[in-house]
């Protein structure tokens, strides 16, 4: 199995910026460390940047369709005040799968006492898939925002260890996902 990891923002795209992180940083974080827990589940991961670089989300998507994973996901943290963890997922082309893979990782990141704010779709003004991740990636897919970066949600990822416990549940989101396909 083969998971494709986009880490948001990055280089001079720092994404969100507030209370002293970045973004970029916090998604990077995550990333990798949920890359190296599916390696311990021997699940391939690739990752779309393992440093702070820029990349343009049409190579993003380039890659991720290049690299035929199993599932998709792009690693992000939200802004605009509020709690919870938040998922898109695509209205086209694998939105069932993409449903399901987002639930699972839902119920895991409830584990961890981080609440949830739903899973969520967001059209275009033509009615397609508003994030071009979600319109272009090949399999199922979903983006995720694990928490607020401008909110007292901070305190949910403001260390390394707190961000492990992301990782972790993602990781186990998606080994249910490949572990029950019929679910
Ligand atoms: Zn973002």
């Amino acid at each position: 199995m083969r998971v494709f990891i986009g880490v948001g923002h990055g280089g001079r795209d720092p994404g969100a910026v507030s209370q002293g992180f970045k973004e970029k940083d916090i998604n990077l974080d995550i990333a990798l460390m949920l890359k190296s827990e599916l390696e311990k589940y021997g699940v391939t991961a690739i990752v779309s940047r393992t440093s702070d670089s820029s990349q343009a989300l049409y190579q993003k998507i380039n890659v991720a369709n290049m690299s035929k994973s199993d599932l998709a996901l792009d690693v992000h943290t939200n802004a605009g005040g509020g709690t919870g963890f938040e998922a898109y997922v695509p209205l086209y082309r694998d939105s069932c799968q993409s449903l399901r893979l987002a639930k699972l990782i839902e119920e895991e990141i409830q584990k961890t006492g981080q609440r949830s704010r739903g899973i969520k779709t967001r059209k275009n003004a033509s009615g397609y898939d508003y994030f071009g991740f979600l319109k272009s990636v090949n399999c199922p897919r979903a983006i995720l925002e694990c928490a607020f970066i401008d909110s007292g949600d901070i305190n949910k990822i403001n260390t390394p260890q707190k961000r492990m416990l992301i990782a972790k549940a993602y990781a186990r989101g998606i080994v249910r996902y490949f572990g029950n396909k019929e679910e």
